[in-house]
C-alpha cells in the first residue's frame, strides 16, 4: 500500500437500532452509552428525518453515500423489522439520494434466509461483529459464536458481492497478545474490505464492570492500546486491507462521566497510532543516518504534519530525548510525498 490510513471518499448517515436484535450482552458491551442513543427501534419518521438531517451536509462532496443501521444485531432483529427498516432506506436508494445501505450485524446471523431478505433490497455493505477468532476468548465474553461462525459469514457475504467489513477488539478477557496478532492474520486471511479496531473499554453497566471493579479484569492502558492497535494496524496495512477506525469514536454517551470506567479510551486514539508509526518511521532513517546535523528536516505530505508531531508534540519531545545531539527538528510539508513518508532533510 502507498496510503496509510486515508481513505475514499464515503459518507455514511447512522441509524442507531442499541442492543436491538442482540439475543443476550456480550460482557464488554453497552451501546447505550457507545451510541449515546436511547434503546428503542427507530421508526420510519425517525429513519426519514435523521436521513434529511444529514443529506444537508456536503453536498456536493459527499461520494458513496449509505445509510447505515448499527449498534445492534441487525439481522438478529425480527424479520418484520428488518424488512421495515430496509423498505425506508430503499426508498433513498430508490429516489437517488444515497447508493445503498449498510449494517452490522453478529457473524451467525448470515444465514440462507437472512441472505435472501437481503437480497431483495440495495444493501451494499455488511460489518461483521469478529471482536475475536479465538474461540477461548469468545467464550469468555460470552459471544455466542466461534470463529468458524465468522469464516463462514465472511465467505457467503463475499460470494453474494457485498463489500465486507470486519471490527474486532483487542485487550479482550483471556486474551493476550498472541492471540490479539492471531486473531488480525485470521481476519486478514479473510479478506475483508476494511475493518475497524476497537481496543477494550470498560463501560460502566456493562457486565464486565462488574470484573473490573472485583479487580477480576483490567484492561490495557492508553499507551499498550496504542501499541498493540499500531501491530494490528500493521498485520492489515502489509495485507492492503484499508483500517477505517481505530479506537472509539467519541460520543454524547462515552463523554458522559462516569460512562467509561477504565481502558485505552481517547478521542483521538487513531491519530495516536498513526503518530507513533510515524515516530518508527522517523527514529528508523534517523538511526540508519551516519551523523545527525544541528538541524534535521523532517520532510511530510501536508496531511501528516500533525501525525508527524504528534499529539501535544509528542514525538519531537522523544525524537529530542532520543536524538540529544540534534537541536532542532523542522517539520515541513511536500505534497510529493505519500502521507506514510519521511524524506530527511540534512
Ligand atoms: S456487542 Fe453487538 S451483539 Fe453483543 S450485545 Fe453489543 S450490540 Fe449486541
Amino acid at each position: 500500500m502507498d496510503v496509510i490510513g486515508r481513505r475514499a471518499k464515503h459518507f455514511v448517515i447512522p441509524v442507531f437500532i442499541p442492543h436491538k436484535g442482540c439475543a443476550h450482552r456480550c460482557r464488554f458491551c453497552n451501546q447505550n452509552f457507545v451510541t449515546g442513543a436511547a434503546a428503542v427501534l427507530p421508526d420510519e419518521t425517525e429513519i426519514t428525518r435523521t436521513t434529511r438531517q444529514y443529506l444537508k451536509f456536503k453536498r456536493t462532496s459527499r461520494g458513496f453515500t449509505e445509510i447505515s443501521f448499527f449498534g445492534g444485531n441487525f439481522l438478529g432483529l425480527e424479520f418484520a423489522d428488518i424488512r421495515r427498516l430496509l423498505d425506508t432506506a430503499a426508498g433513498f436508494v430508490s429516489s437517488g439520494k444515497i447508493n445503498g445501505i449498510r449494517f452490522s450485524t453478529r457473524p451467525d446471523t448470515i444465514d440462507k434466509k437472512r441472505l435472501e431478505i437481503m437480497s431483495n433490497y440495495p444493501v451494499t455493505t455488511v460489518e461483521l461483529g469478529v471482536q475475536s477468532m479465538d474461540d477461548r476468548v469468545l467464550e469468555r465474553v460470552k459471544r455466542g459464536h466461534s470463529a468458524a461462525d465468522t469464516r463462514l459469514a465472511a465467505q457467503r457475504l463475499k460470494t453474494a458481492g457485498y463489500t465486507l467489513g470486519c471490527q474486532i477488539m483487542t485487550g479482550l478477557p483471556g486474551e493476550d497478545e498472541a492471540s490479539s496478532l492471531d486473531t488480525a492474520r485470521a481476519v486478514a486471511a479473510l479478506e475483508p474490505d476494511f475493518v475497524r479496531i476497537y481496543p477494550l473499554v470498560v463501560l460502566n453497566k456493562s457486565p464486565l464492570a462488574a470484573d473490573y471493579r472485583a479487580g477480576r479484569f483490567a484492561p490495557l492502558d492508553l499507551e499498550a492500546g496504542v501499541l498493540r492497535a499500531k501491530k494490528l494496524f500493521q498485520i492489515f496495512n502489509h495485507s492492503g486491507i484499508n483500517v477505517i477506525r481505530m479506537g472509539l469514536q467519541a460520543s454524547e454517551g462515552l463523554d458522559t462521566p462516569g460512562a467509561i470506567l477504565a481502558g485505552p479510551y481517547h478521542p483521538a486514539f487513531g491519530h495516536m497510532v498513526f503518530a507513533s508509526l510515524m515516530y518508527d518511521h522517523a527514529a528508523n532513517l534517523l538511526d540508519a543516518a551516519k551523523e545527525l546535523p544541528d538541524t534535521v528536516v523532517l520532510n511530510v505530505h501536508p496531511g501528516s504534519i500533525s501525525r508527524m508531531q504528534g499529539l501535544s508534540k509528542s514525538n519531537l519531545k522523544k525524537l529530542h530525548t532520543r536524538y540529544p545531539e540534534v537541536e532542532k527538528f523542522e517539520i515541513r510539508p511536500d505534497p510529493d510525498l505519500n502521507t506514510h513518508e519521511i524524506r530527511l532533510g540534512f
